[in-house]
């Protein structure tokens, strides 16, 4: 940008114009694509200009700003009382309107020639309510290179709204989202990569984050050190009442003001007791929102290659708990026709896979085991129905791991590289 090192660098200021005077010379397309922001930020806006656009005549009507059908007149700056700032978007006589502001020291911006002007309007783009960057402004100049500074505006704004940018408030209740709320996020299985863009933005922006051990450690080693964390992890059969201390844990967070992220493994909507604790939230007069995440039932054994519908072989899959063995099953034992799913289901398996050949599924149906999907740890282990349950014990097949019945099971999909399989 040869030249503009002459010229000394424009001074960045955020101007309060709520209740102060704003004279806008001309009602055309750049004049109406600019005055929402003004009237946004509280200025009394005049409008001078021979002809208007509907939506500043509407604006006029409405009573959101004063419009004078004519043209520019030298008094209209210091008239009926002077203006803080003038805009001018004339296309004839801005250079005019600017020579009477600067005569009166009154700031003004033209149009025709941002270079020029006393002062010029930045690319600015707002954080949305609600999210990680709500409260920011981002304002950018760029030299005499104004769509430069829109796409610059645009990827910094990207950045705060994904938490690829840092986006913490640093003043508590300083204008972030939504004070004292729990937000249930699904961290998505294995992979730290699997989380949604909506969760790891509230991630990021969290005070407190309250997480199950499994498929959580990688978010959580990412997390500043004035995040506090709560880990509830918990082995199954471990200890009752886990449940309701994360209960009290996220009502009294939220209660203190606090941005709260309850982060599980997978979907927290998906045998994750998320309902419970939303429902409790809601109970406590708490504010709670639900953010899906990937649920294990269908990552898992996409990760071991196997669909859980394919075309031609299933249409339909069924998602159970095994934790309560072949009882908790009821009628899917029947369930022939569809895929079955199976999370926890490691321990009952022997007795799991007995009764659904006992209620009538082929003992040569194809299934499969696979173990940590999304993580280097995973491994498949396939085997007909009838002899699943020993082959994995004797490969030592442990939690946490999918259990997957069907012919999708044999679909010769490709799994993931570091999966060893059957070897
Ligand atoms: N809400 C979770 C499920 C919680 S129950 C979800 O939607 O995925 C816990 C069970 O999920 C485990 O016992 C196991 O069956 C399954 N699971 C979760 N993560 C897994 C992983 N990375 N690999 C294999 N199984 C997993």
């Amino acid at each position: 940008m040869a030249g503009l090192s002459d010229v000394p660098d424009p001074y960045a200021l955020a101007v309060r114009l709520d209740g102060r005077r704003v004279l806008v010379v001309g009602a055309g397309t750049v004049a109406t694509r600019r005055l929402p922001d003004l009237l946004a930020a509280g200025a009394r806006v005049d409008v001078v200009a021979p002809e208007a656009s509907t939506e500043v005549a509407g604006w006029a009507a409405a009573g959101r700003l004063r419009l004078q059908r004519r043209a520019f007149r030298p008094e209209d700056v210091l008239e009926p009382e002077p203006a803080w700032l003038v805009l001018t978007a004339t296309g004839a006589v801005d250079a005019e309107v600017a020579a009477v502001a600067e005569q009166h020291r009154v700031w003004c911006s033209r149009a025709d020639d941002a270079a020029a002007s006393a002062v010029h309007r930045p690319a600015v783009a707002r954080g949305a309510a609600d999210g990680p960057a709500e409260g920011i402004s981002v304002a950018v100049t760029a030299g005499g290179d104004p769509r430069r500074a829109v796409a610059v505006r645009d990827a910094v704004l990207a950045g705060l709204e994904s938490a690829t940018l840092p986006v913490r408030a640093h003043r508590p209740g300083g204008g972030g989202p939504a004070c004292g709320k729990v937000w249930l996020v699904g961290a998505g299985p294995g992979d730290a990569g699997l989380i949604s863009v909506r969760g790891r933005a509230l991630l990021a922006a969290a005070d407190v984050v309250v997480a199950d051990r499994l498929g959580t450690a990688e978010h959580l080693a990412d997390l500043p050190p004035e995040v506090e964390v709560v880990d509830v992890g918990k082995s199954p059969g471990r200890h009752g009442t886990i449940q309701d201390r994360i209960h009290e844990l996220l009502v009294e967070h939220a209660r203190a003001g606090r941005r709260v992220v309850r982060l599980k493994g997978g979907d927290p909507f998906v045998l994750g007791r998320g309902g419970e604790e939303v429902e409790h939230c809601v109970a406590a007069g708490v504010e709670v929102e639900v953010v899906p995440g990937i649920t294990s039932a269908t990552a898992v054994p996409a990760a071991a290659g196997i669909p859980v519908t394919h075309r031609g072989v299933s249409t339909s899959f069924v998602v159970a708990s095994g934790h309560d063995g072949a009882a908790g099953l009821g009628p899917l034992l029947h369930a022939h026709g569809s895929t079955l799913v199976l999370l926890m289901a490691v321990a009952h398996l022997a007795e799991i896979t007995a009764a659904l050949v006992a209620a009538g599924r082929d003992p040569a149906t194809p299934a499969a085991v696979v173990e940590r999907g999304w993580t280097p740890q995973q491994r498949t282990t396939s085997a007909p129905l009838g002899e699943l349950a020993r082959v994995a014990a004797a490969r030592g097949v442990t939690n946490p791991a999918v259990v997957v019945v069907g012919d999708v099971a044999a679909v010769p999909l490709a799994a993931r590289a570091d999966d060893p399989g059957d070897r």
